[in-house]
This record gives C-alpha cells, sequence and structure tokens, in this order.
C-alpha cells in the first residue's frame, strides 16, 4: 500500500514540468479592488470563485515557478531555495486535484477551502526561507552587479507573485470558510470604508512601543490630513488595512532610528510628521522626519534586499523583534503599495531628514493588481549578458588630453 502511494506521488512529481509549462502559457489576470468588493458583496458564490482560483492560483504559481527554474543554478541549489520550490511544487500538485472536482458536491468546497487554509500555512515562512537561500549563495558565491541586479529583479516579482496569491486564498477562506471570523464591515481582508488615519496611529503606537523598547525614547507623531473633496469627513479609501498597516509600520520604525541616531547628543527630539492628501485620483501619504536623511547617490540602494546599515539581527525564537537589520522593510513595503498601482518613493535631503510619500488609488476601479507575467521580456532578463553602460564613467586621474583619446 505504502509503496503504491510511493509511487502515483513520484508519477505525478514526474509530471510537474508538464503542468508548470502547460499554465505558464496562461497570463494571470489581475482584478481590481472593485471586483474583489462586488464579489465578496453582493454576489458571493461559492462555486464561481472556486472555478475561478483552481484555474487563476496554479497560472500565478506556474508563471513564477518558471522563473525560480531560471536562478542562477548555484542559488537554486542551495538547501534554502529548493525547499521554497518543494513547497511550490506540492501546492500546485494539491490545487491541480480539484481540476475535474465538480462545485456542486459541498464536500468539494470544504477540502478546497481546508486545502487553501494548508497552503497558506506552508508558504507562511516564504520570504525569510528564500532570504536566507540568497544568503547562502551570496556567502559562498560573493556576488557581482549582474547577479545581484538578476536577484534583485527575480526578488520583487517572486514576492508580488506571492502577495498576490495570498490576497486570493485570503479573500476565498475569510468569505467563505465557516470557522473564520470575518470582521463586520470588512470584506474579506479588504475594507471598503479604510480610515486612513487610524491606520496611521495604530501603526505609529507600535513602532513606539517597539522603539521604546530599545533606546528608551521615541519621536512625537504630528498627524494633519486633508481632504479636498469634502473638508469635514475623515479621509477613507477601499483598501487592505493590514497591508497600508504593515508599509507605515516600516516607515515609522525607520524614520524612529534615523530621528534617535542622528540626535544622540540633543536633550530633544524633532517630531515624525505625516500629511494626508486626498484628492480626486490619488490618496497620497508624506511622512517627514528629521533624521540625517541619506545621500541622494544611495536612493535605490535602500531598497535593494538585504542592504541595511543596522547589525544583522540573529533569527531565535526567544529574541524580541528588531526594530531593523534584515533590510527588508523598504523593498517589501514598496511592492505592497505598488501590488494596487500605488508607489513609494524616497526624498532625502543629506544632512537634514527623509521625506517618504506614499501614493495610492484613491478610486478603487483603478486599484487593479499589478502581477507579473512570464514572458520574453521577462526571460531576457535572466538569459541575456549584461551590455556595456551607454553613459561616461567618471574619470578618476588627472585630465591628461594624449590619454583622452583612448579606443572603445
Ligand atoms: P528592516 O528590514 O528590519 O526594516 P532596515 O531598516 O535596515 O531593516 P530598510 O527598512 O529596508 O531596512 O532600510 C534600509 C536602510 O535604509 C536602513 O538600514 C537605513 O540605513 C536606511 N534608511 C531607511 N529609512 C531611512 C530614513 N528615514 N532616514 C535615514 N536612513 C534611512
Ligand atoms: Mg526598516
Amino acid at each position: 500500500m505504502k509503496f503504491a502511494r510511493f509511487i502515483m506521488k513520484n508519477a505525478a512529481l514526474a509530471n510537474v514540468p508538464k503542468h508548470i509549462d502547460h499554465f505558464s502559457k496562461f497570463s494571470p489576470s489581475p482584478l481590481s479592488m472593485k471586483q474583489f468588493l462586488d464579489f465578496g458583496s453582493v454576489n458571493a458564490c461559492e462555486k464561481t470563485s472556486f472555478r475561478f482560483l483552481r484555474q487563476e492560483l496554479p497560472v500565478r504559481l506556474a508563471n513564477i515557478m518558471k522563473e525560480i527554474r531560471l536562478l542562477p543554478p548555484r542559488l537554486l541549489s542551495t538547501p534554502s531555495a529548493q525547499l521554497v520550490h518543494s513547497w511550490y511544487v506540492q501546492s500546485l500538485m494539491e490545487i491541480l486535484e480539484f481540476l475535474d472536482r465538480r462545485p456542486e458536491d459541498q464536500k468539494v468546497l470544504q477540502d478546497f477551502v481546508e486545502t487553501l487554509v494548508t497552503i497558506r500555512n506552508r508558504h507562511n515562512d516564504v520570504v525569510p526561507t528564500m532570504a536566507q537561500g540568497v544568503i547562502e549563495y551570496k556567502e559562498m558565491f560573493g556576488h557581482d552587479p549582474v547577479t545581484s541586479q538578476n536577484i534583485q529583479y527575480f526578488l520583487d516579482r517572486f514576492y508580488m507573485s506571492r502577495i498576490s496569491i495570498r490576497m486570493l486564498i485570503n479573500q476565498h477562506t475569510l468569505i467563505f470558510d465557516p470557522a473564520s471570523q470575518p470582521v463586520p464591515s470588512t470584506i474579506g481582508c479588504i475594507d471598503p470604508n479604510c480610515r486612513v488615519t487610524e491606520v496611521i496611529q495604530d501603526a505609529y503606537e507600535c513602532a513606539r512601543m517597539l522603539c521604546e523598547q530599545y533606546y528608551l525614547c521615541s519621536p512625537e507623531l504630528e498627524l494633519k490630513e486633508l481632504n479636498v473633496n469634502t473638508e469635514s469627513e475623515p479621509i477613507h479609501i477601499s483598501y487592505v488595512p493590514s497591508h497600508l498597516y504593515h508599509v507605515l509600520f516600516e516607515l515609522f520604525k525607520n524614520a524612529m532610528r534615523a530621528t534617535i541616531e542622528s540626535h544622540e547628543s540633543s536633550s530633544t527630539l524633532p517630531p515624525i510628521g505625516v500629511m494626508v492628501a486626498l484628492g480626486g485620483e490619488d490618496l497620497s501619504i508624506k511622512m517627514s522626519d528629521r533624521g540625517g536623511g541619506v545621500p541622494a547617490r544611495k536612493i535605490e540602494q535602500l531598497f535593494s534586499y538585504m542592504y541595511s546599515t543596522a547589525p544583522r539581527p540573529e533569527i531565535t525564537t526567544n529574541r524580541r523583534t528588531p526594530l531593523a537589520g534584515f533590510g527588508y522593510g523598504l523593498p517589501l513595503s514598496r511592492l505592497y503599495v505598488r501590488y494596487f498601482q500605488g508607489d513609494l518613493q524616497l526624498y532625502p535631503l543629506e544632512g537634514f531628514g527623509t521625506d517618504a510619500v506614499i501614493h495610492l488609488k484613491a478610486l478603487s476601479t483603478d486599484s487593479v493588481e499589478k502581477l507579473p507575467v512570464f514572458n520574453q521580456t521577462a526571460l531576457r532578463h535572466y538569459t541575456s549578458s549584461h551590455e556595456a553602460d551607454d553613459w561616461c564613467a567618471p574619470r578618476k586621474e588627472p585630465l591628461d588630453l594624449a590619454r583622452d583619446r583612448v579606443a572603445k
């Protein structure tokens, strides 16, 4: 019996590349916030959601699995990357089992919800595990700029794909799992009237608690909001509060650390200012600190995975949460806001402080999922050799006209 199961499992595994090839031929179908909301509120139909997900989840998984397989072989062969890859294979196979099952049967729908919950739990540690794989690879083989650029390109797409897959799974399980306890007034994990300033206050308080543990002090918050449409109403939009909270929490931690470390010798701390503005198209949040900023040359580096100026925290279970040190805060936050067509930018004024600006779409019809798709353009990123820069590099030696006319 055990042997028969072993044979069947191996036969299914042998078919995995075929399934990946098949499903990666389809482009993922991005949903708008409005579609998520309409689907959850008016005509929440579990069978329709089941039919959509059993096709869409394999498509999103297969598209990103194609890219995992294009990683440098020495990165792909690290134990951590292998583990992540095996989770993707396992989850893909589990969803494919529903392709020929009938949603008219209540048991099938119930099994589907349970499978989605299992998949979500299996993938809980994808971010730190993949990060560990990259650390292992860099420690063993060092890193050249071309590989680093490819890894950055891959991680942005890989983590974005993961955000989107979790969003789909969360919506289905929160709406249809009888065991889930939905928060009233939300549709799955979306709040159609998400009060932005409340999320800002929550994120500030949590970051402040953490900051007090480390530095025994924390900067104050000065919060202002401006609603150009109706001055009296508190600003609200349709959004996923947990995404917004995550981003603001990361930005507050960074702003607090910079403020305190640049004011070590002074008796008072300048506050962190946050301004929220709602226009016809954009909801913008600007967080301004007076933490000394960074040189403009470094802005892109701050968004690279694993770039951090804090000592790397040890990952052990009994340690308190670190305030900084993994270098994932900014790049992941940018992905969360880009996921619904927003953006995150940093404007440092070196010697003074930093403005971090978040732009979100104010209208639920404009907030459409931004999803990676595996195609020829993506393939070229991994396979084509890096071309020479078409701008001259600044000269280090003194100007010497005789040497100036060197051949290219
Ligand atoms: P973690 O992943 O735990 O957040 P981290 O804070 O080091 O670690 P990021 O949030 O991505 O990682 O930030 C990367 C680096 O950018 C920081 O280490 C810090 O040097 C710099 N930085 C970020 N925000 C600011 C800021 N507001 N002022 C000055 N430097 C900043
Ligand atoms: Mg940080």
